[in-house]
């Protein structure tokens, strides 16, 4: 341990990860806090991490106030339809105001954005997509990121949070290594945010064996944005609300720029129209909802997995009607060498030509995320001019623990933020950071030695098991003494799958499933002590494991406690197969106690800002 190197980092504000979140918020807290510190720490390199590292082909939430398109409240009835009645509409409101200049600032930094021929106006792929000549898209970001931090670390894991040791429930910065040089790095500072992305790899994936790592959401996105905060007390909201995806097949390609743009559509193995069918049913287990306009997406879903139960499946996409077109052919393949890259070489690999066979789709694993079709995350104090008072503690999107903040799909409650909406919520917090640290004036944080060198034993001690485990075996990667990343992962990934509502269970899971998924996963959490690292790499690796293992505890813990399935197609409450918004029309809200490790859950109410006048679409 003595021959690792600690660099000390003091400083205002810390950003943890640079994606969309993480760069708006670096950019924004340069312009409220000219004087500040402020400093930005990433697993990854930021020009090319997080969720849009490939580039995007559309922004897919743009209101376009500007043309009088759509107004903030139109697109909190949209994502409150979408979402079967239940998000956070204060924070959706202030992100959904505030998300235009954010696109307009992407435009002026050199994102090339489609216009209308006829109309000057952006170009729209759907009601609140435009498009983009995305490629760039991340560097572009990062670069306003980098002209504003005083320093970027790259390749730095943060593995947890310091806290504040004059005051109870403040943080004090965090810790973490650099996947590279193996340095630890301590960063001490006034207020956190964390922008820190969702979690893929939470359950077990489709592609597995050689397609491993093919994930629809970033395979490097961990859960560090709610196992950070969640470690240190941190309340979570709505983490049961997990997403499923009706994706190309295999590479796991978009589908939205099919439906909205090539005006593509889907049929079952017969070549039969299929989601009407499922009307009824549908209707019996969720009600008027299954009249609301958009359908929402966990309901088109359900058709889709229950057509494919009854034996009907596969289902297809039909392109082969559009990619006669050769424009729309060009966008069709375009669409994907701009984000998913990945899907054009499996078709390319598997002789699928679109123009002559309409691919196969499919539901994806579930992921854990706050800023697309879905809401989990923390739970944050809204703004001050349109928050209820249960929905309001001081400082705009401030976790519960006080200094720390969060962004993007960190903040749970707030759906359909995308790339712009997470950049904006980004620049938001970094707002109230500023402001926060300005109110603190001459107060100091205290983070001693202790706390650091602690957490510094702690954070190497998989490379230790390893070296001295490694002994007692002469060939192989089955040791008695440590259990390698990997090994623990599809451990983690199998409990998730089949306890908590995986693939090979078709989303399904009841009570008894789920207490038995926390048991076994409290036993992962006891072997992940003895978790072995070989390399800096598999180091990371350890503890990413260990961020998604916390996490899932969070799903599953929320998963048992709301005893209804308000979201069939994305999962199935056995017990309680019916939608109830008697009982359950309100957010899930937990905590759990950083010293006993307990959970306990609540529900916090909901409150209705948006009237409801208008269609939601
Ligand atoms: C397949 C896919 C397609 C999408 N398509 C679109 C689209 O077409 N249009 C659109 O607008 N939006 C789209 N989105 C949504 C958009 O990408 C996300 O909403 C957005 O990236 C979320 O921003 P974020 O900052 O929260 O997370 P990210 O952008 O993923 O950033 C998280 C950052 O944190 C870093 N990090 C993670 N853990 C740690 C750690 N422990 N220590 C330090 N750093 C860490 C990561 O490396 C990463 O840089 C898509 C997302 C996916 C996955």
């Amino acid at each position: 341990m003595g021959k690792i190197k600690t660099v000390w980092e003091d400083c205002d504000i810390l950003v943890i990860g640079g994606g969309m979140a993480g760069t708006g918020a670096a950019y924004e807290a340069r312009y409220w806090g000219r004087d500040m510190k402020i400093v930005c720490a990433e697993k990854a390199n930021i020009d090319r991490s997080g969720a849009v590292a490939q580039g995007l082909y559309a922004i897919n939430c743009y209101m376009g106030m500007q043309w009088d398109e759509n107004q903030p409240e139109d697109h909190v009835r949209y994502a409150r339809n979408d979402l079967m009645g239940l998000v956070r509409e204060d924070l959706a409101f202030d992100m959904a105001r505030h998300v235009d200049s954010a696109v307009h600032k992407f435009e002026e930094w050199g994102l090339p954005i489609m216009r209308n021929e006829k109309t000057g106006y952006y170009q729209r792929e759907g009601k609140w997509q435009i498009m983009i000549h995305g490629e760039s898209y991340k560097p572009i970001v990062a670069e306003a990121a980098r002209k504003s931090a005083d320093k970027i670390y790259n390749r730095i894991m943060v593995t947890h949070l310091l806290m504040d040791e004059s005051k109870e429930n403040r943080v004090g910065g965090a810790v973490g290594f650099n996947c590279r040089t193996g340095a630890f790095h301590v960063f001490r500072a006034k207020a956190v945010i964390v922008a820190a992305g969702g979690a893929s790899h939470i359950f077990k994936p489709r592609s597995v064996g050689e397609g491993m790592g093919r994930t629809w959401y970033a395979p490097w996105s961990s859960g560090s944005a709610y196992a950070l905060p969640i470690a240190v007390g941190a309340k979570m909201t709505q983490m049961e609300n997990r997403i499923v995806l009706t994706r190309f097949k295999d590479g796991y390609g978009p589908v939205g720029a099919y439906f909205l743009h090539l005006k593509t559509y889907t049929q079952n193995t017969y070549g039969e129209e299929y989601e009407s069918k499922w009307y009824d049913h549908t209707k019996a287990m969720v009600g008027e909802y299954i009249d609301h306009t958009p359908t929402p997406t966990c309901l088109r879903n359900h058709a889709f997995i229950e057509e494919v139960k009854a034996g009907r499946g596969p289902i297809h996409m039909v392109t082969m009607e559009a990619f006669q077109d050769p424009h729309l052919e060009e966008v069709g393949w375009e669409n994907f060498l701009g984000m998913t890259i990945g899907q054009a070489v499996v078709w390319a690999s598997q002789d699928i030509d679109p123009k002559y066979e309409n691919p196969e789709l499919t539901t994806s694993e579930p992921y854990v995320m706050g800023s697309h079709a879905t809401c989990s995350g923390a739970w944050v104090s809204g703004p001050e001019d349109i928050s209820p008072p249960e929905y309001f503690w001081g400082y705009n999107r401030m976790l519960t623990v006080d200094g720390l903040f969060g962004a993007g799909d960190t903040v749970g409650g707030t759906a359909h933020k995308f790339s712009s909406g997470s950049f904006t919520e980004g620049r938001i917090a970094a707002k109230a950071a500023v402001k926060y640290v300005l109110d603190l004036g001459e107060e100091k944080i205290e983070v001693n030695k202790k706390q650091c060198e602690e957490l510094k034993e702690i954070i190497y001690k998989p490379l230790e098991n390893y070296t001295v485990g490694r002994n007692e075996i002469t060939a192989g990667t089955v040791s008695p003494s440590y259990l390698l990343p990997i090994q623990g992962l599809q451990r983690l990934e199998k409990i998730m799958d089949e306890y908590v509502g995986g693939i090979s269970v078709n989303y399904m899971t009841n009570g008894n499933m789920l207490k038995r998924g926390i048991e076994l996963l409290g036993t992962l959490q006891e072997d992940l002590e003895h978790i072995g690292a070989e390399d800096l790499h598999q180091l990371m690796r350890a503890w990413e494991l260990k961020h998604r293992t916390i996490t899932s505890e969070c799903v599953a813990q929320h998963t048992l406690f709301r005893e209804e399935t308000r979201w069939p197609g994305y999962y199935y409450r056995g017990d309680h197969m019916k939608l109830d918004d008697d009982n359950w029309h309100c957010l899930t809200v937990s905590r759990r106690d950083p010293k006993t490790g307990e959970w306990t859950m609540e529900k916090a109410p909901l409150y209705h800002i948006v009237d409801e006048k208008e269609d939601a679409n």
